[in-house]
């Protein structure tokens, strides 16, 4: 018996994809994805969207997080995956995606400040404290907002793994995987069907 086969998801979520460190919407994105044994979504129930919420520090640990919560989170990841699809194809997003970004950001925006440290001046912006699932929910919404927004956008490319449908920021212009295993797995699949198509 294999005992490790309920932590696989939270190790392939491990593997580094390369801009999630800088965009918390990108990881978000890429909480469902395909890998050879079939269909992972980490934001698959309550709990499990709670934990990810908390492990990327956007929830405090003792908020619970609702069915009605968690079902919002999931259909945010939908919103911006449309959106990425849009920017990256150069056409017009569907109106329910933009919407559904949008009403993120108007739910429980965080409040700009400025702050004065012994380095000088900077910007802190201070979470809705009154509504913190909300709150988590328009931190990521601005995220993408940047994200779509900035220069990083030019690199935002969907892998052309088949079905893995994770996204990421191409570190160099002909970068199609997000990760070695899929680059890997796309020319294991390569070498198999010329071997299958020799006589
Ligand atoms: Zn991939």
């Amino acid at each position: 018996m294999r005992a490790v086969d309920h932590e696989a998801p939270v190790y392939l979520h491990q593997l580094p994809v390369p801009g999630e460190d800088r965009y918390v919407c990108l990881a978000l994105v890429n909480t469902r994805f395909t890998v050879s044994h079939g269909r992972v979504d980490l934001l698959d129930d309550a709990e499990a969207a709670h934990l990810w919420l908390v492990r990327h520090a956007l929830l405090p640990d003792r908020v619970d997080l609702g069915a009605r919560q968690s079902g919002r989170l999931r259909a945010l990841r939908e919103a911006l995956r449309a959106l990425f699809e849009a920017r990256t194809a150069g056409t017009r997003p569907p109106a329910d995606a933009l919407e559904g970004l949008n009403t993120a950001l108007a739910a429980a925006p965080a409040t700009p400040q400025l702050a004065w440290t012994a380095d000088g001046p900077r910007r802190a912006d201070v979470p809705d404290t009154g509504n913190p699932a909300a709150a988590a929910l328009s931190l990521l919404a601005e995220d993408a907002v940047d994200l779509l927004t900035g220069v990083d956008v030019e690199q935002l490319t969907e892998c052309a793994a088949q079905g893995c449908a994770r996204w990421f920021l191409r570190s160099h212009g002909a970068r199609r995987w997000c990760t070695t295993k899929c680059g890997n797995r796309v020319r294991a699949a390569r070498a198999y069907a010329r071997k299958a198509g020799s006589p």
